[in-house]
């Protein structure tokens, strides 16, 4: 089977997309080993918002399922691209078993507009980045014929930066609770950001405080059962989160390497 995307640099001292995928990988696993966790319990979510429609095309071949974005407009087109490739290969392959899944698996990790919850809803697995009762509001009237109850994370502004997306540390478990009593959403969990910093430790506070907020959330009994994922930690300081707790993280350059200038995608 030939392979699309950047397995050409190989040789040439540059890594391939598949090395990078590897290494993310080992360095999950490794990360979660180290505080007594499975890798299994660790889900990786690859963010494709810089990467090249042949990047995700050959991450797919290499069987990864979970793919995030974090605008409407590019989950909706690139959710469009990527069935269209996946039927192709159904007809190609005819009744030969393959290996590339029926269906990815997408995660809204970005700021969602009210006016554009409609069009995602039916993509998206997870919903990473509900930051307002108002949104959660827009969500659920959206869902009203869903037979299945969407699933969202509160995304937390726990660093406390103005510029950040998030409700206050100390308004999520109200969240939570508001989201709860709404029939077609589930709430599963929270998701947050680090600052950006070059040092990536600057992330621990950080990440350690959302999973006391995830914990505390837990003991009071909001949120129910299914209230267990946290998601956070990017390429600079996945690791970190892993050993603070996440179990999904959202990783984009450290796989598909630095953005490339749309020219040449
Ligand atoms: C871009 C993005 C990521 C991934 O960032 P990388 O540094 O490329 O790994 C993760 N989460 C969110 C919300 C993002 O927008």
């Amino acid at each position: 089977m030939t392979t699309v995307g950047d397995q050409k640099s190989a040789g040439t001292g540059q890594t391939t997309l598949k090395q990078r995928y590897d290494a993310v990988r080992a360095r999950i696993a490794e990360a979660a080993r180290r505080v007594g966790r499975s890798p299994d319990a660790v889900l990786l979510a690859a963010v494709t918002k810089n990467a090249s429609i042949d990047q995700v095309r050959e991450l797919i071949e290499l069987g990864h399922v979970d793919f995030a974005e974090n605008r409407v407009q590019t989950l909706v087109q690139r959710a469009g691209q990527i069935e269209e490739f996946l039927q192709r290969h159904r007809q190609i392959r005819g009744s030969k078993p393959v290996n590339l899944p029926d269906r990815l698996r997408w995660h809204m990790i970005g700021h969602l507009q009210r006016n554009k919850v409609r069009r995602v809803l039916d993509l998206v697995r997870l919903v990473h980045s509900v930051d307002s009762l108002r949104l959660a509001e827009e969500i659920q009237v959206a869902s009203d014929r869903r037979e299945e109850p969407v699933e969202v994370l509160v995304q937390v502004n726990t660093s406390g930066e103005k510029s950040k997306f998030g409700v206050a540390h100390a308004a999520a478990s109200h969240l939570v609770e508001q989201i709860d009593t709404m029939m077609t959403l589930r709430p599963r969990g929270l998701m947050c950001m680090a600052p950006l910093s070059d040092d990536p430790e600057t992330a621990r506070p950080v990440f350690e405080r959302c999973r006391e907020l995830i914990e505390d959330i837990r003991s009071e009994g909001l949120g129910g059962n299914h209230f267990n994922i946290l998601s956070m930690g990017m390429s600079s300081d996945f690791e970190i989160a892993i050993e603070c707790g996440a179990n999904i993280v959202r990783v984009g350059s450290a796989i598909f390497g630095p953005p490339v200038p749309e020219a040449e995608q």
